[in-house]
Formats: C-alpha cells, sequence, structure tokens
C-alpha cells in the first residue's frame, strides 16, 4: 500500500503573515489526519514561517523550485541546501508554469531533481502533455519522453524518495479535470516508465499524484482510485477550509 500524498502548491499566492494564518485554521483541522502525509507548498518567502507554524504537525513544508547548483553567482536562485537549513522537506520540480514561462526543460528538471534527491529533499517531479499533445494522440509519448529525460543517469537507490505529480497542463487552473480514468491510464504509462528506468519493485512503490482542477468536489473519484497515489492542488489548496476537504476526501 502506498501512503498517498496530498500537496498544495501555493503558487504566487500569499504574504509570511498570511502563511501564518492559513496553517493556524488548517493545522487543527488535519491534526487528526493520520490516513495520508500532507504537504504545504508556499512561495520561498513563506517557508520560513510556514516551517515554524507546522513544526511538530503532520504537515510537512515544501518548495516550489530549487535551483540545481550548490551555490555560486545565480541571482534571483535559491539552492537545495538553503531549504534544508530551514527544515524544508519537499519540492516540487518542473511544474508546468515553470516549463512554460520560465524556460524549463526536461534537462533542467534532471538536474534538479538529481540534486534535490542528493541533498535527501523529497521531489515531486511535475510532467504532462498539452491540449494540442492530447489531442494529437501523444500522450503517452510525451509522457515517456519527459520519464526518461527526468530520470536520466539517476539510480533505483538514489531516487527512492521520488514522486511524480501527473498534470495534464489544459487541466490545470482551467477547471477542467481529468477523469478518473484519463488519470489512471496516464499513471500506469509513467509506472511503466518508472519500471524500466528503476525496476519493478521501485515502480510498485514509486507514488505518482494527478494535479489539475482538483477540487473538493472531484477528489473523492480521483483519490479512491488505487493507481492515483495522491493530488498537487493548486487554487483549491489556498482555502483551509477548501483544502481539507480535498485531504479527508
Ligand atoms: C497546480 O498548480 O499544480 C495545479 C494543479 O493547479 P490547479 O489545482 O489550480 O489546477
Amino acid at each position: 500500500m502506498r501512503t498517498k500524498l496530498i500537496a498544495a502548491n501555493w503558487k504566487m499566492y500569499k504574504t509570511p503573515e498570511q502563511t501564518t494564518a492559513f496553517l493556524a485554521e488548517f493545522l487543527p483541522m488535519v491534526a487528526d489526519h493520520t490516513r495520508d502525509e500532507i504537504v504545504v507548498c508556499p512561495p520561498f518567502v513563506d517557508l520560513h514561517a510556514a516551517v515554524a507554524a507546522a513544526k511538530g504537525s503532520n504537515v510537512a513544508i515544501g518548495a516550489q523550485n530549487l535551483h540545481w547548483g550548490k551555490e555560486g553567482a545565480f541571482t534571483g536562485e535559491i539552492s537545495a541546501g538553503m531549504l534544508t537549513a530551514i527544515e524544508v522537506t519537499h519540492v516540487i520540480i518542473g511544474h508546468s508554469e515553470r516549463r512554460q514561462y520560465f524556460n524549463e526543460t526536461d534537462d533542467t528538471v534532471n538536474r534538479k531533481l538529481e540534486t534535490a534527491l542528493e541533498n535527501g529533499l523529497t521531489p515531486i517531479v511535475c510532467i504532462g502533455e498539452v491540449l494540442e499533445e492530447r489531442e494529437a494522440g501523444l500522450t503517452e509519448d510525451v509522457l515517456r519522453r519527459q520519464c526518461v529525460r527526468a530520470f536520466n543517469g539517476i539510480s533505483a537507490k538514489k531516487a527512492a524518495k521520488l514522486a511524480i505529480a501527473y498534470e495534464p497542463v489544459w487541466a490545470i487552473g482551467t477547471g477542467k479535470t481529468a477523469t478518473p480514468q484519463m488519470a489512471v491510464d496516464a499513471h500506469l504509462v509513467i509506472r511503466h516508465e518508472a519500471e524500466k528506468a528503476f525496476g519493478e519493485e521501485f515502480a510498485a512503490g514509486l507514488r505518482i499524484l494527478y494535479g489539475g482542477s482538483v477540487k473538493p468536489d472531484n477528489a473523492t473519484a480521483l483519490l479512491s482510485e488505487s493507481e492515483i497515489d495522491g493530488a498537487l492542488v493548486g487554487g483549491a489548496s489556498l482555502d483551509p477550509a477548501g483544502f481539507t476537504k480535498i485531504v479527508k476526501y
């Protein structure tokens, strides 16, 4: 049995004060929830406040990005060591918004993944097809390519903490959700690629999350699927009561 991982991606929303207020409301509502792993990923400037507020709770804190370098002249970037120094434990890598607006590629995803794993972070690597690719029947090819390139040069031993988020780009922030069957089909492709890269045992234990307009009213249908090992939730994670409903689907 894979423990499901329910992760909030706050994108560029909330200040440190708003982060503390969210957690003050959210943590008591999920304090008794042991079934799933819960992660909140706020913007970088909020991480310190989030870690302080969530200390001793059942909610982990993750970042939305990292740089692959240890340190150096990379203005505006944040290293894995900086994240672990403030007790951040998870990191989202290769979100489609980073690929679309900030020129991230399968190659930078691979470098970031390697660095995250080397530093003991739990990476949530995002992959998924755009609408034109789905309509052209290319979804499987895209997912396979993104997996092959992301996993390049990484051993099963090193990849132990890896989680993948299948996020069809056409479903992110659009209110359009993949059907549970569409998500399951995509997850099976991803799991097969993980098996080729890391072996059967690894693939059987790999958590593959679904992301794309997950809301309180569709969370149960998606998360009841045994092949869907959690959710990466954007817009609906900004409200403590709404996100609690998703966590407790
Ligand atoms: C996301 O940001 O990863 C996401 C899936 O966003 P939303 O839930 O708003 O579609």
